[in-house]
């Protein structure tokens, strides 16, 4: 038996006429930028976010930089960010010329501690920014205590989490903006790059709008100095026919992750923690185990894809040599990064595929 690390084919097949559908609108229309997809999926993703304001962007990446930039963050700012996430949250700080402070994570939930953030907090410090790393949110609370407290911005990386809350809430809607990416393989993925912010702040979502289509405010009139970075009209189609089954995708996700987290009883194995207060979407279901290049070995050899979410910590990457950190700077994302497995996780994984990862890991010696 074979089981592909992801698939988006279950869901493409459930939602195929929508999704052909949405194909043909926009090639019916031949109007493939700035049009009426866009504007439709920011008011519907808006909503489902329990904010007033989505504004499409071309990637993720892109959705937090801007965001950054729309908050007047920039050289000389520090802006604290989780020292285990993927690279993009770290690059957006560095785009804008800011420099990115690390906060280690909890090594049970995998996202930002926040008893370890005040600590990092220095006159430049101008906003943290959670991770809801894996599809789980963070202890938002603690957090938005700390920014009050100190009057720093929070810009939540959402992208691994569409659809997660805590304490009922929706995350993207506990900070000042939030950045989502739409890349095929997230939870909720478009069919290439595509991105958005969500706000509560008008002056925000205009001003990432502007920043986003060549700093300007109306046709050749150029209030900043831009970027090109717009959500496609072929995307925004896409994203509109998937985001009504969302919900139903996580749902079959959480109801995957219940039977990882029941069968999965090798001792070997640490399985992940969930926060009282947070529901999953589980975008990644990350075990940890020491002995993680023969468990994959042993994975792989019976035909289940893996990965590792992510192998190198930021502050040890090539392209971070100039901050001058070593090994041991970073111990707990360094634990993560040396014993992290990703295993199978999407919608539409048959019960016989997932015993047969439970199995496959429990016989693991
Ligand atoms: C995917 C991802 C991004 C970047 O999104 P892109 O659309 O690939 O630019 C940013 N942060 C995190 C945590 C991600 O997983």
């Amino acid at each position: 038996m074979k089981v592909p690390f992801v698939s988006l084919k279950p869901l493409e097949k459930t939602i195929d006429k929508e999704l052909r559908n949405a194909f043909d609108r926009v090639y019916g229309r031949s109007w493939y930028i700035e049009g009426e997809e866009d504007t439709a999926f920011e008011k519907a993703f808006a909503e489902y976010c329990d904010c007033k304001y989505a504004v499409g962007v071309g990637n993720g990446l892109d959705a937090l930089m801007l965001a950054l930039k729309a908050l007047n963050i920039g050289p000389g700012d520090e802006v604290i960010v989780p020292s285990n996430t993927y690279i993009a949250t770290a690059l957006a700080v560095t785009y804008v010329g800011a420099d990115v402070v690390f906060v280690e994570p909890d090594i049970r939930t995998f996202n930002i501690n926040p008893a370890l953030i005040e600590e990092k907090i220095t006159d430049k410090t101008k906003a943290i920014m959670p991770v809801h790393l894996y599809g789980q949110a963070c202890d938002m609370d603690p957090i938005v205590e700390i920014a009050r407290k100190h009057g720093l911005y929070i810009i939540e990386d959402c992208a691994q989490a569409h659809g997660s809350t805590y304490k009922g809430k929706r995350i993207g809607s506990f900070s000042d903006i939030a950045g989502f990416s739409f890349y095929p393989g997230k939870n909720l993925g478009a069919f290439g790059d595509a991105g958005a912010v969500t706000t509560n702040n008008k002056e925000y979502a205009d001003k990432v709008r502007a920043l986003g289509n060549y700093g300007s405010d109306y046709k050749y009139h150029h209030i900043y100095k831009g970027h090109n970075s717009r959500l496609d009209e072929f995307q925004a189609a896409i994203l509109s026919a998937k985001l009504p089954s969302l919900d139903e995708v996580n749902k079959n996700r959480r109801a995957a992750a219940r039977k990882y987290l029941e069968g999965i009883s090798n001792p070997k194995v640490i399985l992940p923690y969930v926060l009282e207060d947070v529901e999953p979407v589980w975008h990644i279901f990350g075990i940890r185990c020491k002995e993680r290049a023969a468990l994959e070995k042993h994975l792989n050899d019976r035909g289940i894809g893996t990965n590792k979410h992510y192998p190198i910590p930021m502050h040890l990457q090539e392209c971070y040599k100039d901050l001058g950190f070593k090994k041991g700077d970073f111990p707990i994302a360094e634990e993560i990064s040396e014993t992290e497995l990703s295993i199978p996780m999407y919608y539409g994984m048959t019960d016989e595929e997932i015993n047969y990862v439970i199995d496959a890991i429990n016989s693991f010696e």
